[in-house]
């Protein structure tokens, strides 16, 4: 008898789960495969774009070149989910299946910090990177900020990424001496689960100038005075704000009643909602791990296991172990790497630091290339 999987978002976690659902089980399974989008684009090429590295049709991974068997992908916007019955409506059409499996990440919501739309830029989105794109390269003179505005927020080690990129950037250009680069994180070290990285990071950001804003959130921009306006009250003057974004779960999620405390929360092992035959990863969810590609990927692999082991008859393969790694650009074509354990020991998160080097970065470029071959068959 064939399962039916229906998974929703074909990001890291719904690409993943889908190929080795494919690859383990073949025509024992029958994946539907649902986006919006017409194509994945990884986070971290959001970078690239903003500082003119890359174009953006280069970075995007076009969903109609996806080939694997016994996935069927449908380019259509969900428009309301019901977990109890397994069925799910988009713009087209409806659809009922044995497992359902939410992975649908976490939307942006720039309202949320008043004055951001108006007076400030982001670059988590690709349209966003392409206008600080155009932008970035007449700015020379003035105060930079690289300000989160809600937590959690996707991919903690960004906003350092972001402000290193800067600095190397306006070096190139000559004009590092003539602005100040600021950047405000919620939390007291860049990256809380790993010293050793925070220790690094902070020492590049003393040996080129970069000011560290620490526990602090930005609440709003004033248009009229250029401030940025901290959770506090403090106000810090700015000429360009790339911003992080407040995230939530999608709309539709939050009106499927999945969600409790904005995010749905899974059994962490096995990452099942409340509602049988119902799983989620990934961003989406409040599972204790950050909301990064490479634990959305390792969630769905869990997610994919368990089933291949239920149709298989084989016995219950291990749980989530919540542990990833993160690549972090330093600048200087050097990639540093950050192994977190976030389940070992509960509550308290480790971290292993793997110092900045061009082998690091070689190796994030096999990552992204290895991913986009097993996903999109190229
Ligand atoms: C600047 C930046 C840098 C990053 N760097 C890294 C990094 O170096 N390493 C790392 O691991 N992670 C990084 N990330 C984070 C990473 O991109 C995300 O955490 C990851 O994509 C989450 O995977 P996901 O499967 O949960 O969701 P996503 O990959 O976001 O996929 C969700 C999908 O759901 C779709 N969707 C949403 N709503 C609907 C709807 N109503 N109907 C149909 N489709 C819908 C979306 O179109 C999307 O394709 C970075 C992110 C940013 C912004």
């Amino acid at each position: 008898m064939t399962t039916s999987v229906l998974v929703l978002g074909a990001g890291f976690g719904g690409l993943e789960l889908s190929t080795r659902l494919s690859e383990e089980l073949g025509a024992d399974v029958d994946v539907t495969l649902i986006d919006q989008a017409d194509a994945f684009v990884f986070g971290f090429s959001k970078l690239d774009v903003m500082f003119g590295k890359r174009e953006p049709d280069a970075v995007r991974l076009r969903y109609e070149d996806i080939t694997t068997p016994h996935v069927r992908f449908r380019q259509e916007s969900i428009t309301s989910i019901d977990p109890e019955a397994r069925r799910v409506a988009t713009d087209l059409e409806t659809y009922e299946a044995d497992v359902l499996v939410v992975a649908l990440g976490a939307d942006y919501d720039l309202a949320a910090t008043p004055g951001l739309a108006e007076a400030g830029n982001e670059f988590y989105t690709v349209a966003g990177a392409e206008v600080l794109r155009d932008r970035i390269p007449s700015f020379q003179i003035g105060t930079a900020i690289v300000g989160v505005c809600g937590a959690p927020f996707k991919c903690p080690p960004a906003p350092s990424e972001a402000a290193l990129l800067l600095d190397e950037h306006l070096r190139g250009r000559g004009v590092r001496d003539d602005v100040r680069i600021q950047v405000v994180i919620p939390f007291g070290t860049p990256i809380p689960p790993s010293p050793d990285t925070s220790a690094a990071i902070l020492e590049t950001f003393a040996e080129r100038g970069i000011e560290f804003v620490p526990d602090h959130l930005v609440a709003s921009l004033d248009a009229a005075t250029n401030e940025a306006v901290l959770d506090d009250g403090t106000r810090l003057p700015y000429d360009l704000f790339l911003g992080i974004p407040v995230h939530r779960a999608p709309a539709v999620v939050e009106a499927s009643g999945m969600t409790d405390g904005g995010w749905i929360p899974v059994d962490p092992g096995t990452l099942a909602t409340r509602s049988p035959g119902v799983y989620a990863v990934g961003d989406v969810t409040s599972v204790g791990t950050p909301k990064a590609g490479m634990f959305a990927e390792g969630a769905a692999r869990v997610v994919a296991d368990r089933l291949i082991a239920r149709i298989h008859g084989a016995s219950e393969p291990p749980g989530y172990d919540g542990k990833g790694a993160c690549y972090i650009e330093f600048g200087g074509d050097e990639v540093a790497r950050v192994d977190v354990d976030f389940f070992s020991t509960p509550g308290r998160p480790t971290g292993t630091f793997v110092a900045p080097s061009m082998a690091t970065a070689a190796e994030k470029a096999a990552f992204a290339s290895t991913r986009r071959a097993r996903w999109f068959g190229g």
